[in-house]
């Protein structure tokens, strides 16, 4: 039988019991038939897993008891950060949930001159309410008890005058430096342009920022593939696919 893992925003503790959220109870009990006795693995974004039992599955909701606290086992060596163009709808989804199942460690979305949809002041929280839940699901999936830390959006000229955590790159096409022939450092943060690309007053301010401009080889790959492809070659070039 498969043990599923779920996330929560609760404190977690051995001994505890918990009453899980609606959205998670539903999919439980409802998509997912769990029964009491059933064995589960909760997290919360702490690092930890913690193998637990369903003691309740009721219309109400669902009742877990933890029992044991495990260590996480699934964060790269790398501290990685994705700043993403935002892109349409379920284009930024397919970005982030790839980012989180490649291990980034922080996604900063920007907006830039080439933004296809800009996101009206009033939507930001929902927003960014739905792209939390992505990268929930990314983790219960792939097996990371930490969450990548999501930033609220923020303008393309504000994050280039922003303090840098780690080595700070820029992917575009057509340039000599491989991203693939990287020196690696321990942190970096990668910047990922819209489907319009940067224009080139964007390109000269990153520049004079000490942003490097690295390539993805000879294909043009769409903004949701690009930031995904660059994240798995520095995470090779870290270790983490061994
Ligand atoms: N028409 C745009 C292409 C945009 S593709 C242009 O010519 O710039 C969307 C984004 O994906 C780009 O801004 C870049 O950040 C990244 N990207 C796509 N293919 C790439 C490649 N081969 N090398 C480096 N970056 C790439």
């Amino acid at each position: 039988m498969r043990i599923h893992r779920v996330y929560t925003n609760q404190r977690l503790a051995a001994g505890q019991a918990v009453v899980l959220d609606e959205d998670s109870s539903h999919y439980l009990a409802r998509v997912l038939r769990v029964v009491a006795g059933q064995p589960l693995v909760l997290f919360n974004g702490d690092g930890h897993d913690y193998a637990s039992v369903v003691e309740n599955a009721s219309k109400k909701g669902i009742v877990a008891g933890v029992n044991t606290r495990l260590p996480g086992a699934a964060e790269s060596p790398l501290r990685s950060t994705l700043v993403q163009s935002v892109a349409r709808g379920e284009r930024m989804d397919f970005a982030l949930q790839k980012a989180t199942e490649l291990g980034v460690t922080v996604i900063q979305p920007v907006e830039s001159a080439r933004t296809e949809v800009r996101l009206k002041p009033e939507k930001v929280e929902a927003r960014m309410g739905h792209w939390q839940k992505v990268l929930n699901s990314a983790c219960e999936q792939c097996g990371r008890a930490r969450l990548p830390e999501l930033r609220p959006p923020m303008e393309l000229v504000d994050w280039a005058s922003s303090a840098a955590d780690g080595l700070r790159l820029v992917l575009a096409p057509a340039q000599d430096q491989p991203l693939s022939q990287l020196a690696l450092p321990s942190a970096v943060e990668v910047l990922v342009g819209p489907e319009g690309g940067f224009d080139e007053q964007e390109m000269e301010l990153l520049l004079r920022s000490d942003v490097k401009a690295v390539s993805l080889g000879p294909r043009i790959l769409r903004t949701e593939t690009a930031g995904p492809a660059a994240l798995a070659i520095l995470q090779s070039l870290a270790g983490d696919f061994r």
